[in-house]
């Protein structure tokens, strides 16, 4: 047995693991691409846990990888030889306020617990990932955004209080008066600074139905000019899109005959409603230029909230959900949102996408104020995904392909979101975070001066000699 087994155990509540006990599934992620081995697996029970991990690792030369659900794709939410710190031990919803609209939960809550412990009192937080399988944790150390972001931003927008577990082993709370450097270092901060054990989420008044409008266009052009639209009228409460294929033959693409496809972009326009007050539909949809109207549902909010889960459950049932997943999700700036995917679809193979999809998502700049979610200025943005399931075998034909288009995105000033699947060195990383290169390293060597955590997928500077204080000695206050 390990001897640090028996020592990190004797001295934390949860359990501690060995790679003879703990599930292979730790091993990866839902990438599958990268794989680890930890030396020891915590399941922390408290925040007092995850310090004792953090102090721990320091003593021992130890590195600390937090993982959530696992659900992102690059060299994150594993440990190569260190310890993985498994938050969804953590996963008790503390207290809800329905006054200010708000609730207290712990890092490993997963979102759809959540949403179905708001429900009966008609509350919801103001934005709901796609995937509710996921953690708090773990959306907020990436953005979080969803089908309401252009109204409401990030999840990182709505949380009033965190409290962090620094790589220095301290634990503070902190909010956007207390310790602001490392609240807003934390939200889309990668888990870089400190481990989030609780967040204080904002919380909005829901209305118990939904009434869903299912609009296609036939052309990229007409659907943005309308997206512009839904988002500029302020009636709608959600805003969804796609870009989907219709398979039409092959063609030669690069060298080699590929089926291509014709290309529709279905647009889902969501608003909430009363029962009994059910919206005016054409008050609603005026203005609105779409090819075809297909389809209206109505449906409980909550239900609304869990829409995906079926298609989820079918890339499960499917086999692809073990598949290769090499995401490229990048926000664009509205003015070479037409050239850039224009430039893409006609030779996207539709097969890649079975098991996944491309997303089109019309988004506002200005309703994030998180500083490390990166995104290209200006009001109008769109994110614009390509989400495909690739099995192993054809993995280093699709490489160069996804390789290359994330590329083209980031030419064209996109930002590229970074759940998905990215393996960059220093300069990408620089040209990714451009002005706030600078603040992030500097929050980094604050906050975990002796570079614990989450190693293996930034690649900072190391910290300057007086910036590593000696183990033990305190943060200096934060502005
Ligand atoms: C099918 C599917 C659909 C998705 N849809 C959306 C979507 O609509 N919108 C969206 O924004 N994303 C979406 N994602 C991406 C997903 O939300 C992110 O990958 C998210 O980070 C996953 O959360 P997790 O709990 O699995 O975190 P993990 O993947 O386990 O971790 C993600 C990152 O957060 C860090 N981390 C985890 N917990 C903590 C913590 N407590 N403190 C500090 N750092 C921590 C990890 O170290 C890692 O860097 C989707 C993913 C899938 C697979």
């Amino acid at each position: 047995m390990d001897r640090l087994y028996t020592l990190l155990q004797n001295r934390i509540e949860g359990v501690v693991s060995t790679p003879d006990q703990y599930h292979a599934g730790l091993l990866s992620n839902f990438g599958n691409l990268f794989h680890a081995t930890p030396r020891l697996v915590v399941s922390p029970l408290t925040a007092r846990d995850v310090a004792a991990t953090v102090t721990f690792a320091r003593e021992h030369g130890l590195t600390v990888s937090t993982r959530g659900a696992a659900h992102s794709q690059s060299r994150v939410a594993i440990s190569d030889g260190g310890i993985l710190l498994s938050m969804s031990s953590m996963r008790r919803i503390l207290s809800v306020d329905a006054s200010a609209p708000s609730v207290d939960v712990e890092a490993g809550v997963v979102w759809r617990d959540l949403v179905r412990h708001l429900a009966p009192r008609n509350l919801a937080p103001p934005v709901l990932t796609n995937n509710l399988s996921v953690t708090v944790g773990g959306t907020l150390a990436i953005a979080g955004i969803g089908v309401s972001s252009f109204k409401y931003g990030t999840q990182g927008d709505n949380v009033r209080e965190l409290e962090v577990v620094a790589g220095t082993g301290e634990r503070l709370v902190c909010d956007r008066k207390k310790h602001a450097d490392l609240f807003w270092g934390s939200l889309a901060g990668l888990g870089q600074a400190g481990i989030i054990t609780r967040a204080r989420l904002d919380l909005r008044a829901t209305k118990p139905m939904t009434r869903t409008y299912y609009l296609l266009y036939r052309d990229l052009r007409g659907f943005l000019h309308d997206a512009k639209l839904a988002m500029e009228r302020g009636r709608w409460d959600h805003l969804e899109s796609w870009a989907s294929p219709s398979p039409q033959g092959t063609k030669p693409v690069a060298g080699r005959r590929q089926v291509f496809a014709r290309w529709f972009y279905p647009f889902h326009l969501t608003v909430e409603f009363d029962p009994g007050h059910p919206p005016d539909d054409e008050e609603l949809l005026r203005g609105l230029d779409p090819f075809e109207r297909l389809y209206v549902d109505d449906l409980p909010t909550v239900d609304f909230f869990e829409r995906m889960i079926p298609v989820f459950d079918l890339w499960k049932q499917g086999g692809t959900w073990k598949h290769i997943h090499a995401w490229i999700e990048t926000v664009l700036p509205w003015e070479h949102a037409v050239d850039c995917i224009e430039s893409v679809l006609p030779d996207l193979p539709p097969s890649i996408l079975v098991g996944g999809h491309v997303l089109l998502w019309p988004a506002r700049g200005t309703t994030s104020k998180v500083p490390f979610f990166m995104r290209p200025p200006g009001e109008d943005l769109i994110g614009f995904g390509v989400l495909p399931a690739i099995p192993a075998r054809f993995w280093e034909r699709a490489r160069p392909m996804l390789e290359n288009l994330s590329r083209m995105t980031e030419l064209m000033g996109g930002k590229r979101y970074l759940s998905g699947y990215l393996d960059w060195t220093e300069d990408r990383w620089k040209n990714h975070f451009g002005d706030q290169w600078g603040p992030f390293t500097a929050l980094k060597h604050k906050y975990d001066p002796h570079s614990i955590l989450n190693p293996g997928f930034v690649p900072f500077p190391a910290a300057p000699a007086d910036v590593r204080r000696v183990p033990g000695e305190s943060v200096p206050a934060a502005d």
